[in-house]
């Protein structure tokens, strides 16, 4: 059991990032309204995720760390709705069986919560706590037990580039919850979670670029798309900066940042790309999420629609500007 766990957090965690982005996705699907994350080297020493959710019921606490013991969704129809983030049950037993978890647990109404400590995957204590509504998941040493992924890592820097990455699209994907990121006593984003889009963009960007932003507001049969994109101007070197979310759900479709990109016609140069955040709603059953789950990838049923839709929109919106 332990073995397999380690193998499937081969999957899962990677790095530092995939751990945060695994706790920070769990809080969001307990209904969290706050999430403090902090971090310490990169995640690699610790991570530790402290959310105001629903909290896990005291007799299921042991079970969230078995494989595929997953108290979400788990029909068809549901898999096509996507009502939570995580459904595959693998997050908690992966990352138990590479670290040293310590979480704390409580629910609205009980009179005391639930602590669990593992270590390399084995249970080593099991007690109650105090009953504060919410988790508290600390991961330490992350991969002590795996010294082929620690080796793999890159340097703290990038460790910590991906990591605000992760958050990046998290908060953008939910300006309704408030996210806290530290690195040591470094605060690296704040969200305010009051669900203004242009928010967000001003806690990554600064309030300055936010404000240079381009609102954009399309609807045909099909699609429905809110957001914002860069003036021309206001370019980076790379796409990362461009995140596309279809039903609340941050996505990595090549196509779709192409669609953007095309928008923009000559006006963007080559090899600069804009900063943007397109909420895209459409009818769930065109939309495969179960694809890639951990790489964000979807099927999409009128993919090609969809893509002159953003780039007829992002176009309109550039003429406009342009009057
Ligand atoms: P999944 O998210 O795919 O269901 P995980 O391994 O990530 O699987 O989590 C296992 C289970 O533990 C979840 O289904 C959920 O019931 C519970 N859980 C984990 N984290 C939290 C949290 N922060 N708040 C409430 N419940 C949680
Ligand atoms: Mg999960």
């Amino acid at each position: 059991e332990v073995l397999a766990n380690q193998i499937t957090a081969g999957e899962v965690v990677e790095r530092p990032a995939s751990v945060v982005k695994e706790l920070v996705e769990n809080a969001i699907d307990a209904h969290a309204e706050h999430i403090d994350i902090i971090v310490e080297d990169a995640g690699v020493s610790k991570i530790r995720v402290i959310d105001d959710g629903d909290g896990i019921k005291n007799d299921q606490v042991e079970l969230a760390f078995q494989r595929h013991a997953t108290s979400k969704i788990l029909t068809q129809r549901d898999l096509f709705h996507v009502a939570s983030l995580g459904f595959r049950g693998e997050a908690l037993p992966s990352i138990a069986s590479v670290s040293d978890v310590q979480l704390v647990t409580a629910q609205q109404d009980a009179s005391q919560g639930m602590q669990v400590h593992y270590e390399g995957g084995t249970l080593l204590e099991a007690g109650s706590a105090a009953a504060r509504k919410g988790t508290d998941v600390t991961v330490k040493n992350l991969f002590f037990n795996t010294p082929a992924r620690l080796k793999y890592l890159k340097s703290q820097a990038t460790e910590l580039a991906k990591i605000v990455e992760v958050l990046n699209h998290l908060a953008l994907s939910y300006p309704q919850v408030a996210l806290r990121l530290r690195h040591g006593h470094k605060e690296i984003l704040r969200t305010v979670g009051n669900g203004d889009l242009q928010q967000v963009l001003a806690a990554i960007y600064g309030v300055q670029q936010a404000r240079k932003m381009l609102a954009l507001q399309a609807e045909d049969n099909d699609f429905r798309l809110s957001g914002y994109t860069s003036l021309p101007e206001l370019t980076r070197a790379n796409r990362s900066y461009i995140a596309i979310l279809i039903n609340g759900r941050f996505v990595k479709q090549f196509q779709l940042t192409n669609a953007l990109i095309k928008g923009y016609g000559s006006k963007l140069m080559v090899g600069r790309y804009p900063i943007a955040a397109l909420q895209i709603e459409m009818d769930p059953t065109l939309v495969d999420v179960n694809v890639h789950p951990q790489k964000n990838e979807v099927r999409l049923s009128k993919e090609d629609e969809l893509e002159a839709f953003i780039e007829e929109t992002v176009r309109l919106r550039i003429q406009q500007e342009n009057l």
